[in-house]
């Protein structure tokens, strides 16, 4: 099969709403329609009151009382746009493994489940010890990298993606080897890979998750995508359905770089001999589809 972009679908974009992207949401919507893609999902930041306070992190999202009105602008655009192109309604959600937290969380989400086709999890903020709790993909990650080691920093990192998957409350699991963004630090010792394949195993056994292929990394220092070529393969081994993600905060970034991902997947699944899952998302229902 030869696949093109017009096959393919972005589960992955922020908008000016979130504070540190550019342009509305209506303007990724048009980049989409531009490109050919069939399908777009929005999926801006679940506004971020709920982590722990000392982690600075709710700046990086829009404030709790305008996630309704979000959902709102999703909804017309949806309409607006329905003879052109498909659009799902979603949020990026953070999550971090405290009870307290957690459940803040999910009386929050509670109030929207009707009208999110899905959630990709995604962990942007870990703790180590006693230290304040840091984001994996701000710079100061390298001197933790340096204070803490590469094994601590990634083994925490995986530990918690295992337990996010466990919950059962997200649809897809965004740029999961996210801690290499600087392009220093990679977690490819064995023990490291041990914990991603168990992190893979279990987003097997659920039977209903994604992996995301978030393509933002490829203009980040690490310049390749999220998760590296040998943990898609290893997904692509256990049938685990992927879904693309641009992780778009400028509308221009919408698609990018989809059809050499596509291509280079393709590949993969033939030298596996594994059919390429992909997966698409309606009311927190998975639909596979296959390229290959
Ligand atoms: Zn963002
Ligand atoms: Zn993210």
């Amino acid at each position: 099969m030869c696949a093109s972009i017009q096959d393919l679908w972005d589960y992955h974009i922020h908008s000016k709403r979130c504070g540190h992207a550019v342009g509305k949401l209506q303007e990724y919507v048009q980049q989409a329609i531009k490109i050919g893609l069939q399908e777009i999902g929005l999926s801006d930041h679940f506004p971020m009151f709920f982590l722990p306070k000392e982690a600075n992190a709710e700046q990086f999202a829009m404030p709790r009382d305008q996630f309704a009105e979000y959902l709102e602008e999703c909804r017309i655009l949806q309409s607006k746009y329905s003879d052109k192109i498909q659009i799902k309604i979603a949020s990026e959600v953070d999550y971090y493994p405290d009870p307290h937290v957690l459940s803040q969380l999910y009386s929050e989400l509670k109030k929207y489940e009707s009208k999110l086709d899905y959630l990709i999890g995604s962990i942007h903020i870990i703790k180590i010890d006693d230290e304040i709790p840091f984001p994996v993909d701000s710079p100061d990650i390298m001197e933790k990298f340096q204070k803490f080691g590469e094994e601590t920093i990634f083994s925490e990192y995986y530990k918690n993606l295992i337990k996010m998957v466990k919950t059962g409350v997200f649809q897809i699991v965004g740029h999961c080897d996210l801690p290499k963004k600087y392009g220093t630090y990679f977690g490819r010792s064995d023990e490291i890979w041990d914990l991603k394949m168990k992190f893979l195993d279990e987003v097997k056994r659920t039977g209903e998750m994604a992996v995301e292929i978030n393509h933002s990394g490829l203009y980040r220092p690490v310049k390749e995508q999220y998760p590296h070529d040998e943990m898609i393969k290893a997904c692509i081994e256990r049938e685990i359905p992927l879904v693309f993600g641009s992780d778009a905060h400028r509308s221009s970034y919408v698609g990018y770089q989809f059809e050499e991902t596509l291509k280079k997947c393709i590949n993969f699944a033939n030298s596996l001999q594994k059919p390429l899952t992909m997966a698409k998302f309606s009311q927190k229902v998975m639909k596979r589809e296959y390229f290959n």
